[in-house]
């Protein structure tokens, strides 16, 4: 590294990336500080928001690795072997992701994950900063204005170079956006989803088979259904927020059910609290976000859902954003000035988020537009590998 380069980092976002990379930098020796605006999960509980599980793939375990989490995260994740289809008349039928339990992907808890994260950076030197949401940047004075989530006061903080690790929302790109042209474009997919529970079994285990990714492909819309440790499922319908059925027919917990009685006639029974899951979690939207320029210069970047959003059919937003991670803290060992870094690691991970971004777009639209050909759609319905 160059003696006269600053040898602090502002990180923007505690969530999976931020988190990710805090670990991998404060393990580097960088002087690290992490600002979050939601409370510390350690203290309140996770605050989630968004999907309660995630599809952890190879790439992903890959950089789990490099950042020493690997073991902590496995401990809690549960193995998901194939996709298991449920079709219209009932019938379910394995799909092996590959041979054997050599070539599987593993769901784990979003909150139990970024805990065990946001305790690994703070037992490597990375100093996290909670309820403290970014407002505004200048970046000509290189301050940052924080909000105190608890209180509404701010506060301005000098900064050497800012990371926004701040999710698809990036409060740090509408700021650099401000600075600069990112040529920045966003395409809603015009689809939603929303998520339910399977709870335990009366036994205490799990209601349905365990270690697959469950599936109920209904054409333009579907169910998928990931396991969590705790013997529960999550499960996410995801539907055009317009049409039938859509998100503006089917707006009231009844309504709901109905659905799930129509067309999900093996699932509704596994949801006793439908109408309660339906009424306590709002729907989520889902978009891609195109950007040209991921950096300012040297003085800030951007990874993961800040730099390139993308819808979740094929389970790799996390995964991509870890990868992030590793890319941009090598490249941070070396000895090239910030601007020439970020415009590397730009460079390296852009194709990739361009090419995961259109697998999952297409992996969307043949399982909407190729409902009736039920081979075909057994084949690509969510390709998570
Ligand atoms: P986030 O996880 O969104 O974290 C951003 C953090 O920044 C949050 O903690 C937030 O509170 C904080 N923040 C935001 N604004 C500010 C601010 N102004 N100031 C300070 N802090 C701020 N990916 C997979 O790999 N596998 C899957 O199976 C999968 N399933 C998904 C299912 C659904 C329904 C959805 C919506 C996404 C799914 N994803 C999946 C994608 C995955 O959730 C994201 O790619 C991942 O969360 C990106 O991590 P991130 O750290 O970039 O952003």
């Amino acid at each position: 590294m160059n003696a006269a380069q600053p040898r602090s980092l502002t990180i923007v976002g505690a969530g999976l990336a931020g988190a990710l990379l805090a670990i991998l930098l404060a393990r580097d020796g960088w002087r690290v500080d992490v600002y979050e605006k939601r409370g510390d999960p350690r203290v309140r509980g996770y605050a989630g928001g968004r999907s309660i599980n995630l599809a952890l793939a190879e790439r992903g375990r890959h950089a789990l690795e490099r950042a020493g989490a690997e073991a902590a995260v496995m401990r809690q994740a549960v193995m998901m072997r194939g996709r298991m289809v449920h079709f219209a008349d009932g019938r379910t039928e394995l799909q092996r992701y590959g041979r054997d339990d050599s070539e599987v992907i593993w769901s784990v808890h979003r909150g139990d994950l970024n805990l065990t994260l946001i305790g690994l950076a703070e037992a490597a030197g990375a100093r996290l900063h909670f309820d403290r949401r970014l407002d505004a940047v200048d970046f000509e004075a290189g301050s940052a204005r924080f909000v105190d989530e608890r209180d509404g006061t701010c506060a301005q903080i000098g900064f050497a170079a800012l990371v926004g690790a701040d999710g698809a929302g990036s409060a740090v790109r509408s700021a650099m956006q401000r600075a600069t042209d990112l040529g920045e474009r966003v395409e809603p997919l015009g689809h939603g989803y929303r998520e339910l529970e399977i709870p335990p079994a009366a036994d205490g285990g799990f209601r349905i088979e365990p270690n697959a990714l469950h599936i109920w492909p209904r054409g333009g819309y579907m169910c998928i259904a990931l396991p969590n440790d705790e013997r529960t499922f999550t499960v996410t319908l995801f539907m055009p927020n317009h049409g039938d059925p859509g998100f503006d027919s089917v707006r009231t917990p009844e309504q709901a059910r109905a659905l799930f009685a129509r067309d999900f006639t093996d699932a509704l029974p596994l949801i006793p609290d439908l109408e309660a899951d339906w009424a306590a979690n709002p729907a989520g939207t889902l978009a891609t976000l195109y950007l040209e320029r991921w950096h300012l210069d040297r003085r800030a970047v951007l990874i993961g859902d800040a730099a390139h959003a993308m819808v979740p059919f094929h389970g790799q937003g996390m995964n991509c954003a870890f990868e992030d991670c590793v890319e941009l803290a090598q490249r941070l060992r070396g000895e090239a000035p910030l601007e020439d870094v970020f415009a590397g690691f730009q460079a390296a991970r852009q194709p990739n988020a361009l090419a995961i971004q259109q697998m999952a777009l297409e992996n969307y639209r043949e399982m909407r537009d190729r409902v009736d050909d039920s081979d075909y759609l057994l084949q690509r319905a969510l390709e998570l590998e």
